[in-house]
Parts: structure tokens; C-alpha cells; sequence
């Protein structure tokens, strides 16, 4: 897949500002994800992702629509990086996708669908980066393949890339990020924030 346009690396000001203020767990968390994220809660720093409730509810309802096949779905997460006592951290406020050529096993974006993706992101309605991507394994669970890994290094290499991975059979949702020679779960938290402020944008927007 051609790298695309939309992760070109256009310096930007890292706004300081604290993280959202109302985080709650995702309830497809294994109990080895609440742990992560209750660990990451108690420590009182900024969760490495947040994710809106609209981001969340556009990828669970893509994946599951794709279930009963068994097909794979993906798209980009787009949002924020910010900055909080000396840390970043991302949130994903909307997600971007198109037509998928998908497999039990395979998914990429269909190329001829490429234009059509732009378009949707030049339409978002808000000045958005990419903060990485997600795709579903449906039925079997979530962990990053080793081309999985290979598209993680080649396009989503910065420290604010995330990799969600959702299983909408087993109810399973992670988020992964490079780690030397590797890869490691990290913890997300949900919140409210990313849709009424699209929503009041998009509104300014279109006038
Ligand atoms: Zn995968």
C-alpha cells in the first residue's frame, strides 16, 4: 500500500493541555487489559490513547457488520497529539475508511478507493493527524501479525502511533505500539470528548 499523503510529517505545535477528564474502560477488555488500564488509572499519568465514543462506536459497528463473513475491516485513527507534564499522548476523535479489499485473514484499502479516502479526510471538519490505525480480527483475537507489524514499522513508526486491533466474535479490543524489536499492548481509555466537538465543527463548516 502506498504511504498515504495524510501521514506526511508537517511539523506541529504540541498543545499542552491536561488529558480528558472523564476516562472509563472500554467493556470489551479482557482481564488482562483491566488490569493495564486500572494500573495506568491509579498511577495518576495520561493514558498513551483516547479514544472518542463516536471513534469507538464507528469501529465496533464496522467490525461487527463484517463478523458473520469472518472479514476483516481497517481504517485510520484521527485526532490529536497533546502534551501533559512532559508527556504525549493522543486522542482519536473521528476514523477514516474506505473500500476494503478484506479476507478471512487479509485486509488492505481497495487503491482505486484511495481518492475517495482523501476526499472523506479533506471533509472531516477538523485539523486532524493520523495517530495510527485499526483492523479486526475477527474470531481470533488481538495481536499484531507479523505483517501487521511490518505495516506498524513502515507507516505508523512514530511514538504517538497506535495500532487498535478488535475481535468483534470474541469481544476483544487492544491498542499496541512499537517497542525495540517488537510491539506492546498499551492501555486506552474511552471518553466523551471527540464527538460533540466534531459535531459543533463539522456545523461551522458547513455554515
Ligand atoms: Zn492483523
Amino acid at each position: 500500500m502506498a504511504r498515504p499523503k495524510v501521514v506526511g510529517e508537517v511539523k506541529r505545535e504540541v498543545n499542552e493541555r491536561a488529558p480528558p477528564s472523564d476516562p472509563c474502560p472500554h467493556d470489551w477488555l479482557s482481564e488482562e487489559s483491566t488490569g493495564l488500564y486500572e494500573e495506568k488509572s491509579r498511577s495518576g499519568e495520561a493514558f498513551d490513547l483516547y479514544i472518542s465514543t463516536l471513534a469507538e462506536s464507528r469501529i465496533r459497528r464496522q467490525a461487527t457488520k463484517a463478523a458473520p463473513d469472518r472479514l476483516e475491516v481497517m481504517g485510520l485513527l484521527l485526532g490529536e497529539v497533546r502534551r501533559w507534564r512532559g508527556k504525549a499522548y493522543a486522542v482519536v476523535v473521528n476514523v477514516g475508511t474506505t473500500d476494503l479489499e478484506n479476507t478471512q485473514a487479509k485486509v488492505r484499502f481497495d487503491p482505486d478507493a484511495m481518492p475517495g479516502l482523501f476526499k472523506e479526510l479533506d471533509g472531516a471538519g477538523f485539523d486532524y493527524i493520523v495517530v495510527g490505525w485499526y483492523h479486526s480480527h475477527p474470531g481470533h483475537t488481538c495481536f499484531l501479525s507479523r505483517i501487521d507489524l511490518r505495516t506498524q514499522r513502515t507507516l505508523f513508526d512514530q511514538p504517538y502511533h497506535s495500532a487498535l486491533v478488535v475481535d468483534p466474535v470474541n469481544r476483544e479490543v487492544k491498542a499496541f505500539k512499537l517497542l525495540e524489536g517488537g510491539y506492546t499492548e498499551v492501555p486506552f481509555a474511552l471518553v466523551s470528548e471527540g464527538g460533540p466537538k466534531l459535531r459543533r465543527l463539522r456545523a461551522k463548516v458547513q455554515g
